[in-house]
């Protein structure tokens, strides 16, 4: 029997969207990449003038706020459709501001109730790749399969820029590094549902490996028979 509930977590820029993506398309299963949720929160907050620092008014927007993912609805390289309040903010989801201000929003604990509530009534359905920091341990601990990927901060990083340069974005490599450093601190040191591991999640580690390689060595974990206890 295949995995029905597949939990995929790790730092930024590890290539989990990558190989969630991939998963779930050669799965048939639905995709959810939970980052776009706080994101979604985040680039709210920006638009709407509301400082980062003030965790009442953006808890209250996380309550509230109006966030659908769809499938892609454009050919444009996306893996989801996000619409807030039933605008489109796809890309707006990936500018260097939203990336800088995502991980203190998302330290906040009562959006991170508001977001975890939606993403447990998107699996509720099963067969879905949901892909996160806390997908294993908090969202989803009962999930078929756990991967956590990671990669060093460097190799991350030099991935990032060449998906900024190729979205046309000015940004150094320096840049880009420490805000990944940054991220991963504060993603790894919050109170509420740090990034860690899983204790029964199968870890990997693309640092010396292609994408694409590891892609190919999950696609074989998960067509194998999963041992009865
Ligand atoms: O995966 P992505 O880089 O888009 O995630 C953006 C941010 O959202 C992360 O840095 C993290 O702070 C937050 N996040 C989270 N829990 C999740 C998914 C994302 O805290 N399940």
């Amino acid at each position: 029997m295949k995995p029905s509930t597949i939990a995929i977590d790790g730092p930024a820029a590890s290539g989990k969207s990558t190989i969630g993506h991939h998963l779930a398309q050669s799965l048939d299963y639905l995709y959810l990449d939970t980052g776009l949720l706080y994101r979604a929160v985040t680039w709210a907050a920006l638009h709407r003038g509301i400082p980062i620092e003030d965790e009442a008014q953006i808890s209250r927007l996380a309550q509230t706020l109006d966030i659908r993912v769809s499938n892609p609805t454009e050919d444009d390289g996306r893996q989801c459709t996000v619409y807030v309040e039933r605008k489109d903010v796809t890309w707006d989801l990936r500018a260097p501001e939203v990336d800088h201000a995502v991980s203190p929003v998302s330290a906040y604990p009562v959006v991170r109730a508001a977001l975890t509530q939606k993403m447990r009534a998107i699996a509720a359905e099963g067969d879905v790749v949901m892909v996160g920091r806390d997908i294993g341990t908090v969202v989803l601990p009962d999930a078929d399969l756990k991967l956590y990927v990671v990669a060093s901060a460097e190799e991350r990083a030099h991935r990032r820029l060449l998906d900024n340069q190729e979205q046309g974005k000015e940004i150094t490599y320096a840049e880009v590094l420490s805000i990944i450093k940054k991220r991963d601190r504060i993603d790894s040191n919050r109170a509420t549902a740090p990034l860690r591991p899983a204790d029964d999640a199968i870890i990997f580690d693309n640092t010396e490996l292609s994408i694409e390689a590891m892609l190919q060595r999950v696609l074989h974990l998960v067509h194998r028979p999963i041992p009865r206890s």
